[in-house]
């Protein structure tokens, strides 16, 4: 009998997860970098935590079950509402400004292709407590960092979500309709939006877009009051943004789909992976926590997608470092064994971050200097009785194919 796997979701292999954990592990070391601490929230939630702001029509995106007590339970879409949550309930008292992050498995229920699972993961950070723009600069930069230190070519839009609102609430636009007109916009349906808002400044706004200049001009658009205001707290971002060498470019009809943006809001996006090249997005999100009981509280965050960020390192052929062996001990005849032991376990003392194998198959030298270059080894160290005579064995550079006889307390030197 054969057993298929659910639509959407995916096994890795050993070597998809070799570069799954080098990219989580940059991420996570980005944002410890910059302070960000790490929580965990459950697989599992009341539905109405994600229906609570985006209404009942979530459900259908979402993987919604009863249990036994017949509650109603949806596993997680996403973590900023968890997050909100596990801070109104339980982090409040924490000093602010907050900052934490996350990795976890993310769960939505939509029509899988490439790049869009049912089932994927998110490494996102949430930084709680902070309404300036040093806040939303200080996440954009946060994400620009990740991006470097990947390698990988992105390009990051900025829009502000607050403005557009602002300018429907001028209409008279009240929250649903402002929703409607914030999903159309995130589709990128914009004869639609300018069918509902005729007269508005807000057409005009949806095509200024460039450098951070453009702020100026979006500036004669808007109308004196709260737009001018977050418009020029936006600039602010945007110097502070230029202040670190993070590349950008405002984009005012760039909105995202999420209900709960209050204010700037950004994404990244790289080239070449088609239609699903979103690698990242967040925003500004002053209402979220109210919502869930605790204080109004400003907080600010984005999301990666780690898959399609992995999609996007393989496109952009980046090497990821995978599983590859830095040295492969290896004996040249069978009465070294236990030395050939002692000298790996050694090695893993002196050097814990590489990565050592032992031959453990009882194969022959040839064979098993084979077995090293398919394994992708850097090193092969040749075990032999003579060379044991002098306190030593034989390196072999697998790349170079070149060896020489080194001593065993200077092998560690030489992993490079
Ligand atoms: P969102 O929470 O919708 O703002 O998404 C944040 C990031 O998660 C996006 O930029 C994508 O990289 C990733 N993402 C969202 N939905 C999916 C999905 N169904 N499959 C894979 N990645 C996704």
């Amino acid at each position: 009998m054969v057993f298929e796997r659910p639509r959407g979701v995916r096994d890795f292999g050993p070597g998809e997860m070799g570069g799954r954990l080098h990219v989580e592990s940059v991420l996570l070391g980005t944002f410890r970098s910059f302070g960000y601490r790490r929580v965990q929230t459950p697989t599992f939630e009341f539905l109405e935590l994600f229906s609570a702001k985006s209404g009942a029509d979530i459900s259908e995106h979402l993987y919604v079950f009863d249990d036994k007590g017949g509650r109603k339970l949806c596993l997680r879409p996403e973590a900023t509402a968890q997050v909100a949550r596990m801070y109104s309930s339980e982090l409040r008292n924490l000093q602010k400004p907050l900052r934490l992050c996350y990795v976890s498995p993310m769960f939505r229920y939509e029509e899988p292709q490439k790049g869009r699972y049912r089932e994927f993961w998110q490494a996102g950070v949430e930084l709680i407590g902070a309404s300036g723009p040093e806040a939303d600069a200080e996440t954009v930069c946060l994400a620009g960092e990740c991006l470097r230190r990947l390698g990988l070519k992105a390009r990051i839009r900025v829009s502000h979500i607050g403005v557009l609102r602002e300018l429907l609430n001028l209409q008279g636009l009240g929250e649903t309709e402002q929703n409607r007109i914030i999903h159309l916009l995130d589709k990128g349906d914009y004869k639609t939006v300018q069918e509902s808002i005729r007269d508005s400044p807000l057409i005009r706004l949806l095509d200024v877009r460039g450098s951070g200049e453009s702020v100026d001009v979006a500036l004669k658009l808007v109308p004196d009051g709260a737009a001018k205001r977050m418009l020029e707290d936006m600039k602010r971002t945007l110097n502070l943004l230029d202040a670190a060498g993070i590349t950008y470019e405002v984009d005012f009809s760039m909105a995202r789909g999420l209900d709960y943006y209050t204010g700037l809001v950004f994404d990244a996006k790289v080239e070449g992976l088609g239609a699903q090249n979103q690698v990242c997005g967040g925003g500004r999100y002053d209402n979220l926590i109210g919502l869930f009981g605790g204080p109004q509280t400003p907080a600010v965050g984005f999301a990666f997608g780690l898959d399609r960020l992995i999609d996007s390192m393989e496109s952009q052929s980046i090497n990821m470092a995978g599983y590859a062996p830095d040295a492969y001990v290896i004996c040249a005849s069978e009465d070294v064994r236990t030395q050939a032991f002692a000298i790996a376990d050694k090695l893993r003392k002196e050097a814990p971050a590489k990565i050592i194998e032992v031959e453990i198959l009882g194969r022959k030298l040839n064979k098993a200097l084979q077995y090293a270059a398919e394994a992708g080894a850097k090193y092969a160290i040749i075990v032999g009785a003579n060379e044991l005579k002098e306190e030593s064995v034989m390196l072999k550079d697998m790349n170079l194919q070149k060896q020489a006889k080194v001593r065993i307390s200077d092998i560690a030197s030489h992993l490079t």
